[in-house]
């Protein structure tokens, strides 16, 4: 194997000009070996994206297979058998539900799309002039144009603020620890946030807006946040009030992260749109993908019959056989089971590790999907200094300790707060978990007595 002898002079353009990323020679299983020796756990499957594993022989001869069966055709003229059986894979348990699929490479695509394709729903329509969008204040969308306009991480969009389009407008996000009063029931606070999307619809007026979008567990930006009981029944009852398309961006959170293929399962509604991706290829292709309801389907098979947007490789073959094969692992190892049941056992000992530590302010998540949010004062919730940035020093002892989790900061208003995420793979064992907490604990404790008051 070829050594990367220096990388101070790298023409790489890396993350960070000033810090250099560590050497990754293989990773296997649940493991990533660096080029100095170190063996580590993959907590979060870097960002969220293992699901079966790194180095998984049956995605990858699935995959090396397609390679000379058809690596690529374009979607103009042809489709592929890989692609029609994704697509029956995820579709065949939500009939009535979802009626189609459309496979892109990146989340930012798949979230492009929904977007071209909830502006199209109405066009079709000679609704002309829903063409504006609402979303959450704390959210990430993506990172082309569109989705950054819908994202509201601040950190992400800062440099490019007067490129964003101002057909975006935001709404609180639904954050039940930090933003239901005292005095409030979860019930009144989930009003007060559907009572902020009805004024906010009235203001920029129903006949403008084609879409809410929402994360169902929101991920790099606040850290596994569930939404609170109720919230999503009582925004899909504001949309449909005013025929807005609810869609839902389940990249982080979706294809099994949870427990079900769908978060959304797992909440009393069904959106008009959702759009998958990360895990979805397990790590072995990228491959996203935008599903769409009968309603939605309808309205453009009616219509011009045909979606509007176009990319060279949607679709891609490669892509495809690697979500069959993931999906097909998942499905006959009974890996959903495995979320479920590692995850509640994950959850908990999360709690019962992280509880009394002076600087752990909430610990949330749903499945293999958990976050840790940081405080200096557990009673106050006061943010750390975001200065210090104590989600990446954590990271790093972590890191240290054989152990990689995500972090991330701007949390509570996207400048101050900071928390981590863990997503494991879906095959996470119960020794495992118990490895990952201790190793989590332990960093989070060398902290502890610095930043706390
Ligand atoms: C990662 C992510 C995206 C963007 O996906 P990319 O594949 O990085 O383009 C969009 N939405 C959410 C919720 C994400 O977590």
């Amino acid at each position: 194997m070829a050594k990367v002898e220096d990388l101070s002079n790298s023409h790489l353009m890396h993350r960070s000009l000033r810090e250099e990323p560590d050497v990754v020679n293989n990773a296997k299983g649940s493991y990533i070996f660096l080029q100095n020796g170190q063996k580590v756990f993959d907590g979060c499957g870097g960002a969220a994206v293992i699901a079966v594993g790194h180095g998984n022989s049956e995605v990858i001869e699935a995959v090396s297979k397609q390679l000379s069966v058809v690596s690529y055709v374009h979607t103009f003229e042809y489709t592929t058998p890989v692609a029609e059986e994704l697509a029956n894979i995820l579709l065949k348990n939500y009939s009535g539900k979802i009626a189609k699929v459309y496979f892109v490479n990146s989340g930012s695509e798949a979230n492009e799309a929904a977007v071209k394709v909830a502006v199209q729903y109405f066009y079709e329509q000679g609704k002309t002039s829903k063409t504006q969008f609402i979303s959450r204040k704390q959210s990430y969308h993506g990172n082309c144009l569109a989705g950054m306009s819908l994202s509201g991480h601040v950190l992400r969009r800062k440099p490019f603020e007067n490129l964003v389009s101002d057909k975006f407008h935001k709404v609180s996000e639904a954050n039940e620890y930090r933003w239901k009063k005292n005095d409030e029931t979860t019930g009144e606070y989930v009003e007060r946030l559907a009572n902020e999307l009805e004024a906010k619809i009235l203001e920029v007026g129903p006949d403008n807006i084609a879409g809410f979008f929402a994360e169902t567990i929101v991920g790099a930006t606040t850290g596994c946040l569930t939404a609170p009981k109720g919230y999503f029944k009582a925004i899909q009852k504001i949309c449909e009030k005013y025929d807005v398309l609810l869609i839902t961006d389940e990249i982080m959170c979706g294809s099994g992260r949870t427990g079900t293929f769908f978060a959304w399962e797992q909440e009393d509604f069904v959106p008009d749109i959702t759009t998958s991706g990360k895990a979805l290829g397990g790590g072995y292709s990228p491959l996203s993908a935008v599903f769409m309801n009968q309603k939605v389907v309808d309205v453009l098979s009616n219509g011009s019959a045909s979606f509007n947007n176009g990319h060279t490789f949607q679709c891609y073959p490669l892509s495809c056989a690697a979500g069959i094969a993931v999906q097909k692992i998942i499905q006959r190892d009974n890996l959903l089971q495995n979320v479920k049941v590692m995850g509640e056992y994950l959850g908990q000992a999360l709690v019962k590790e992280l509880k009394d530590i002076k600087i752990v302010g909430n610990i949330r998540g749903r499945g293999l999907f958990w976050g840790v949010e940081f405080v200096k004062d557990k009673s106050t919730k006061e943010a750390i200094d975001p200065r210090i940035r104590i989600g990446q020093k954590i990271q790093h002892n972590a890191l240290v300790n054989g152990l990689a989790i995500y972090p991330g900061f701007g949390t509570i208003d996207g400048l101050s707060g900071d928390h981590i995420l863990i997503a494991p793979s879906y095959d996470i064992t119960q020794d495992q978990v118990n490895v990952m907490v201790q190793q989590v604990a332990a960093s989070i404790i060398e902290m502890e007595q610095k930043y706390a008051t």
